[in-house]
């Protein structure tokens, strides 16, 4: 099961990147064959740009932002998020991305800023992200981020919460962290993200989300307009 779920994790394709829990969309599914269509630089260039979108959203929701950061010790090419995801082995053990111009791995981090701090944390792929979380359903998001800071950060940066990345793994998180004023947080990412990723990153329903945009007049998500 495990493996499995790290396999599924593991294809950072556009699917990836357009998880919204359980539902994928008609829209979705169009997407994710539109995908198999794209040239390889379009594909790098609308993940780039979902995932950038995301860090976004999930920095509003949590009121922090989140930075992937990684510089080449080797040959100093500073990396893209997209990048460092990409460079991962989806490996519960090795914690290094590759560097794309040297090839060289190592371990990269990730910069938490919210108004009054900033923080430095190790950035773990998303499989070593769910993979730790094994057995730490019982603790409440506030332990979790004291005893285990970068896993923390980075299942709010993968998954945009500790709620989210439970699911990955089957598990039900009765510790509930409501996304307050949602509505108003996700209004300008409503037809850049597909409504059914913008409903679990806030842990609201898709059709409320998709409720909110038709009442804004704003058309929905598609692919190719982040071409
Ligand atoms: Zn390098």
């Amino acid at each position: 099961m495990e493996n499995q779920k790290a396999q599924t994790i593991g294809n950072f394709g556009l699917k990836y990147f357009l998880r919204g829990g359980e539902i994928m969309s008609l829209q979705q599914r169009l997407d994710v064959k539109l995908d198999q269509r794209l040239t390889q630089e379009q594909k790098l260039l609308v993940q780039d740009r979902i995932l950038g979108l995301r860090l976004r959203l999930i920095g509003k929701i949590h009121r922090e932002t989140y930075k992937p950061h990684a510089v080449c010790p080797k040959c100093s090419r500073r990396l893209t998020p997209l990048q460092i995801i990409k460079g991962f082995k989806r490996n519960v053990n090795d914690y290094t991305t590759r560097c794309p111009r040297c090839h060289n791995r190592f371990e990269p981090e990730i910069i938490c800023k919210s108004a009054s701090s900033s923080t430095t944390l190790r950035f773990f792929c998303p499989v070593q992200t769910v993979g730790q979380l094994y057995g730490k359903e019982k603790l409440s998001p506030t332990e979790i981020q004291k005893n285990y800071p970068a896993l923390y950060q980075s299942a709010i940066a993968h998954f945009g919460g500790l709620t989210q990345a439970f699911k990955e793994i089957g598990k039900s998180y009765r510790f509930k962290e409501p996304v307050v004023k949602w509505e108003k947080k996700v209004k300008q990412f409503l037809g850049l993200l597909p409504d059914s990723v913008i409903a679990c990153l806030v842990q609201v329903k898709y059709n409320e989300v998709r409720k909110l945009r038709l009442r804004l007049n704003i058309r929905r998500y598609r692919t190719e307009n982040l071409l």
